[in-house]
């Protein structure tokens, strides 16, 4: 860790400075430990996938193995290398986003016709599980926005209320304008999120319960890939959420 060992705490002007440089001092120290942090995340979840595909790769290839087990094992090697490479993607859209060479092609967007159309390709998989996906939106909203990326957020949203939520229940989606902002409601009956995590799960790699989230295919990037293209459009992302009872995201531009 950096520190300052000039003569601090007294009025004079060396005592200011030595103050001054000692912030600047922790505030360095925070970024490395952050980055160290971040760095053993990343090892972390690369290593997961690779595991997995290097043992399964090696009992498959076992004089004696069926070929039924064989299939079986090559099913796992595919689903870890799918995860592997969706957290590559979402690793390289990130260190886009931190260095600002990540673009958005903005053009008019009529968000209607635009959600009506996620919706009718998001439902069947929500069918499937017995969840209703309903969607509200009244006459023509048009924002600006990058129609890749301003999908890719709104899947991510839908994909987690699926994740998260019991056979039975409903996740709704809604479009409405308020007079200057449009607002974008992605409303799930889920497992929620308890109050001490909401302010974290913004942040890379943040889940609530690793095994859980693991087990359903979660990476732990998709919110904080979320804010970032949020932000990108000058918006802003909220949530509300009671344990057990569902969470409400609320994206405002
Ligand atoms: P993951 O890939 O693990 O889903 P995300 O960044 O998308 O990662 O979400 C971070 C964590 O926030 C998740 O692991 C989960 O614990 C929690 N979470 C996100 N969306 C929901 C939701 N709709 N209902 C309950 N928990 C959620």
């Amino acid at each position: 860790d950096y520190s300052v060992t000039l003569p601090r705490g007294g009025k004079d002007e060396l005592g200011e400075l030595a103050e001054s440089i000692q912030v600047l001092a922790d505030d360095l120290n925070h970024m490395k430990r952050q980055r160290n942090e971040f760095l053993a995340s990343i090892s972390h979840e690369l290593r997961t996938p690779l595991t997995y595909i290097k043992g399964y790769a090696d009992i498959a290839a076992k004089a004696g193995t069926t070929p039924e087990d064989r299939s079986h094992y090559l099913q796992i090697i595919h689903e870890e290398a799918t995860k592997l490479s969706g957290l590559v993607k979402g690793l390289f859209d990130l260190a886009k986003m931190d260095e600002n060479t990540f673009t958005i092609q903005k053009e008019t967007v009529e968000l209607c016709e635009f959600m009506r159309g996620i919706h009718s390709r998001m439902a069947p998989s929500f069918n499937e599980k017995n969840i209703a996906l309903n969607f509200v939106c009244h006459g023509e909203v048009y924002i600006e926005a990058d129609p890749t990326r301003f999908e890719q957020i709104i899947i991510n949203l839908l994909d987690n209320a699926r994740k998260y939520s019991e056979a039975g229940t409903a996740t709704s989606m809604q479009v409405f304008k308020k007079s200057s902002t449009v607002h974008i409601i992605v409303k799930d009956e889920g497992k929620g999120i308890p109050e001490e995590d909401q302010a974290w799960v913004f942040d890379r790699f943040y889940r609530v319960d690793k095994s859980r989230s693991k087990a359903l295919g979660g990476s732990g990037l998709g919110l904080a890939i979320v804010k970032e293209l949020v932000e990108a459009h000058g918006g802003k992302i909220t949530l509300s959420s009671k344990n057990g009872k569902g969470t409400t995201f609320e994206i405002i531009i």
